[in-house]
């Protein structure tokens, strides 16, 4: 009997992983995510975010394009990602907003859930089980709960952007184009390439609706570059902290991990 609810079956709906990369949804990562990616790799949590963080672009409000900006994960593809086999490096501690794909789209954010079910045909005839519904809750509250800690370790954190109008993201470039360029040489690198690359389309973007699609991937390497440095700041003063900050958060987290059989 086919189930009428959410399956992840790479074999028989992507073959690659194919929620891993592609840049479109690209996790959003909490500094206790760092932290257990950290354990896990051995890795530094500041060397972690400064490889392969980068920051996610979320819309509050389509039509006064304000937006919210979120530490996140590199996605094009997921640095943790091993294309040849479509697995995770990670995956006993992947982050919690890629555990949460894609049971944590809110059905009422149609516009968003279409194009997701556009993009992932695992999700297009699916609903979800009710044991799925509480176990998203579950872990999008343990989530919302790591990121009241980020807030308190990094004050407000990151600010709401607001770019109404074409010009405003050209500043924003501007901006973080001369934060990217101040690093010398020694800091140049395929973000700097990425960087200008989406600088470079500043003068291109014409219309409010070429602007407006396009938006979401030009921001995130002009944003990671405006915030790259004083995000990492905050995970170097702390992370000696992290393991009593998110500690008990983390192990209800592996409880959430085990019993997610879909
Ligand atoms: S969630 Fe969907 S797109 Fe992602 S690996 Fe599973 S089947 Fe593939
Ligand atoms: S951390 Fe793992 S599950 Fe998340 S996007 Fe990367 S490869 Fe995929």
């Amino acid at each position: 009997m086919t189930a009428n609810h959410f399956v992840c079956d790479p074999a028989k709906y992507c073959r690659d992983a194919s929620c891993c990369k592609g840049g479109i949804l690209a996790p959003g990562l909490t500094f206790g995510d760092v932290y257990r990616i950290s354990k896990h790799t051995g890795e530094s949590p500041e060397s972690l975010w400064h490889s392969r963080g980068d920051i996610v672009v979320i819309t509050q409000d389509k039509y006064e394009i304000e937006l919210l900006a979120i530490p996140g994960l590199f996605h094009d593809p997921c640095p943790f990602l091993d294309e040849e086999t479509a697995k995770c490096a990670v995956y006993p501690v992947r982050p919690m907003s890629c555990a949460s794909f894609p049971l944590s789209i809110p059905l009422s954010d149609t516009d968003l859930y279409e194009e997701v079910k556009r993009a992932y045909p695992c999700v297009r005839k699916q609903g979800q089980s009710t044991r799925q519904t509480m176990w998203v809750l579950n872990l999008n509250g343990l989530m919302e709960a790591e990121r009241k800690t980020d807030e308190m370790i990094s004050g407000s954190g990151l600010p709401l952007v607001k770019v109404k109008r074409p010009e405003q993201y050209a500043d924003l470039a501007r901006t973080a184009l001369d934060m990217q360029h101040a690093r010398g040489p020694e800091g140049r690198s395929w973000r700097t390439e990425r960087l200008e690359a989406a600088a470079g389309q500043a003068t291109a973007i014409r219309s409010y609706h070429d602007y407006y699609d396009r938006l979401h991937l030009l921001l995130r390497p002009v944003l990671f570059a405006i915030h790259e440095d004083e995000i990492g700041d905050d995970i170097a003063k702390w992370q000696k902290l992290f393991g009593r900050l998110y500690g008990e958060t983390s192990q209800e987290y592996e409880k959430l991990l085990s019993e997610a059989s879909f």
